[in-house]
């Protein structure tokens, strides 16, 4: 039995060199087994054959049956090209060709049936179809159930003829050259039977070739098998490697400054999930092992109060901490917070670093780093540069992770001998199934209550042209001395039209609301007018922010009562959901009100819906996965993943994510060190499949 999967492309028939450097470039495949696992984008019934009278332009490829009735070389214009007008007897259809046109010409002969197969779309009001598939209705062999796969290619593919078509035609090579045994078997034996899994061989055949609609969803769901099966049996395996070999600074006791905190300082009681949290921190911390964690709450829900607690267990046992925060007022957040519950602790010092620290004050901070003098540190990426030595570095916290990469997080070990315990906070909810392979590498713990006394964000969907029953609603809050924040999309701050309806945005509060003072804050104002505007907001000398995302996180003014957000159909559902979480953090009812124009996409108006009708985080971000897809989630997909995905889709196989990884354990439970003669295949296929790695340290 010999294996063809790793035949280099250039040798497979219907390729050469020049085609094999093309799908090198352009597709990232060099062996055969990557021509196999390069799955069909989607399937084409062809055994259906549509009357000219039921097509739409809205449909996607469709098969039609009949006779030219005439045509015409249109050679006045811009592009030479041939039209011809079918029909089948139900309609008539016009169809376009701006190439090949002699050679189309000769074809058409107008006595003979034709098979078009092609996309149907609009033109000039008129029905019509460019370039379609053609054949002689006699000789085309239709077969009734034939699928037909489609194959992405590139345009540089497509010009030099290597179409959807010709891929198909290399592939159906590859599968004569293997023969019945040529494709190996990549799963160990005891999975196939266990868990009734199609041999590989036969599932691509299938995926390549189907016989019908259910054998394909046989065989793709044995490729999705296979696809996550790896990823969980890698990242799990990493685990436990991890796990054993990598020693951690032990933090023996919870320590006297944490127990100070608790019993004199604690400016609130912490919610029973906030000191189960920092209890499975605590254990992690003293086992010997280095902590890896991911702490998951949503927006609100007190990760700053944690994150103290942790700090101070590490500060109790001699050890230095660190947060590191995606932006500067975040940064600056934080700082604040911790300084505030520190005030009470005269032994315990806390220092900001971020890019516009002062050259004099970033020395000091430096130098007190490195003798140790100073216990935590808060800062921006600024923290990772290699000027920043610590003294005796045990806890990094890392706030919004979805924005560092895993080598920046890597670069925070580096700067310890024993690599410092790792918490990494998020507040973008992330549905089980995705954090079980995202964050595959990272224990999870999850805070699922908010601090009581909150009042559930009332969320309302105003269309443009309800601005003035919405200044009168704002104005009654304002009245009542709560605040408001207004938000405007602006994607890239260099965006004109963006900025302009911002300060646009701005004039109009100013001027609908004369009697109070608004300010504003985007990405372009220098650090100190950002400060100066946030700090006006937040200590109530300014009632109205007019402002961008850039307070989409952490931002925690808890008199501010009303989040509106303008041209809301330009944010996704996890970004409203962290906008809206700026209100709703004191005691009193707050509102979100999402402004959108009449004109909607029914995705769009889903997500209104969805935010109007929950602010559960958890449930924000399924139907966010549900709706747009795993890739969207935080944009960290793939990054977090060992390998990347071809066919399966965390959101849709979220069932099959959590099977997988059941098997993936039971396999390791009973062969931890994959030893045993039938998990050879395993082991080789995580070898082949770790060479494919994603670069890290490209991407991140
Ligand atoms: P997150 O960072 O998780 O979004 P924060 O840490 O900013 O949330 O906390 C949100 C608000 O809740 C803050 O005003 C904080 O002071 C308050 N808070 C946190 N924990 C508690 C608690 N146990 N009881 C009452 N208020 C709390
Ligand atoms: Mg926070």
């Amino acid at each position: 039995m010999t294996d063809i999967g790793n035949k280099s492309l250039k040798y497979q028939a219907g390729i050469g060199p020049k085609r094999a450097e093309l799908l090198a470039n352009d597709m990232d495949m060099h062996v055969v087994d990557d021509m196999l696992q390069f799955y069909p984008y989607k399937y084409v019934d062809r055994s259906h054959i549509y009357k000219i009278s039921e097509l739409r332009a809205d449909m996607p490829y469709v098969q039609i049956c009949g006779r030219f009735i005439s045509r015409q070389m249109v050679s006045g214009g811009r592009m030479p090209h041939l039209t011809a007008t079918f029909s089948d007897g139900t309609g008539t259809i016009e169809i376009v060709w701006f190439k090949g046109l002699n050679y189309v010409t000769e074809q058409i002969n107008p006595n003979e049936l034709f098979l078009l197969f092609g996309k149907p779309s609009i033109f000039n009001h008129k029905l019509n179809m460019t370039h379609p598939e053609m054949e002689k209705a006699d000789s085309a062999h239709v077969d009734a159930g034939t699928l037909q796969p489609f194959y992405n290619t590139t345009e540089r593919m497509k010009k030099s003829g290597f179409n959807s078509k010709a891929i198909h035609k290399i592939i159906r090579g590859i599968f004569v050259d293997a023969g019945d045994d040529g494709i190996m078997e990549t799963l160990p034996q005891s999975i196939l039977t266990k868990c009734n899994l199609m041999p590989r061989g036969k599932a691509l055949q299938q995926i390549h070739f189907p016989t019908n609609a259910q054998t394909l969803e046989i065989a793709r769901y044995r490729m999705k098998f296979e696809e996550l099966f790896y990823i969980h049996l890698s990242l799990l395996r990493n685990k436990t490697i991890n796990r054993s070999h990598q020693q951690g600074v032990v933090f023996a006791k919870a320590g006297a400054l944490l127990n100070d905190f608790y019993k004199n300082h604690i400016p609130f009681e912490p919610t029973n999930a906030q000191k189960k949290v920092v209890r499975e921190m605590s254990v992690d911390m003293a086992s010997g092992r280095q902590m890896n964690r991911l702490l998951q709450g949503d927006v609100g829900s007190g990760k700053t109060l944690v994150a103290l607690m942790v700090m101070l267990i590490a500060a109790g046992n001699g050890y230095q901490a660190c947060i590191m925060a995606p932006t500067e007022i975040l940064a600056t957040q934080h700082y604040e917070n911790l300084s505030k519950m520190l005030s009470g602790m005269s032994s315990v010092s806390v220092a900001l670093l971020t890019g516009s620290t002062k050259k004099k004050d970033r020395t000091k901070i430096l130098s007190a780093l490195a003798d140790g003098s100073l216990n935590f540190i808060v800062g921006t990426h600024a923290l990772i540069e290699d000027t920043v030595v610590f003294n005796k570095l045990g806890l990094a916290i890392v706030d919004e992770q979805h924005r560092f990469g895993v080598a920046q997080r890597a670069r925070l070990w580096a700067k310890a001998t024993i690599p410092p315990h790792i918490l990494v906070m998020t507040a973008t909810p992330i549905p089980r199934t995705l954090a079980m392979t995202v964050y595959g590498d990272l224990d999870v713990s999850v805070i699922d209550e908010l601090p009581p006394g909150r009042k559930p964000v009332m969320t309302e969907h105003y269309f443009h042209n309800s601005r003035n029953s919405l200044n009168k609603f704002i104005r009654d809050q304002l009245q009542q001395g709560r605040q408001c924040y207004v938000v405007y999309p602006l994607i890239d701050e260099s965006e004109k039209m963006d900025f302009k309806n911002l300060t646009e945005g701005f004039e109009y509060m100013k001027e609908a609301f004369p009697e109070y003072k608004v300010c504003m804050v985007h990405g372009k104002l220098s650090a100190e007018e950002k400060d100066e505007a946030m700090h006006s907001f937040a200590s109530g000398e300014s009632q109205i922010m007019v402002a961008t995302t850039v307070i989409e996180v952490g931002v925690n003014v808890p008199n501010a009562s009303i989040m509106v957000i303008e041209s809301a159909e330009r944010f996704g559902l996890s970004q409203l959901h962290q906008l809206r979480g700026r209100v709703g953090r004191g005691a009193d009812q707050s509102y979100c009100v999402l402004m959108t124009s009449y004109k909607l996409s029914d995705d769009t108006r889903r997500r209104m819906e969805v935010m109007v009708g929950t602010t559960d985080g958890f449930e924000i971000a399924e139907a966010d996965m549900r709706l747009r897809g795993p890739g969207d989630i935080s944009g960290t997909q793939q990054s977090g993943l060992p390998f990347s995905l071809r066919i399966a889709d965390l959101a849709k196989d979220s069932q099959l994510v959590q099977y997988t990884r059941e098997k993936a354990q039971e396999l390791l439970a009973a062969d931890p060190s994959l030893e045993s003669a039938d998990n050879v295949v395993a082991v080789e296929r995580l070898r082949a499949l770790a060479k494919q790695q994603i670069n890290w340290s490209e991407i991140s």
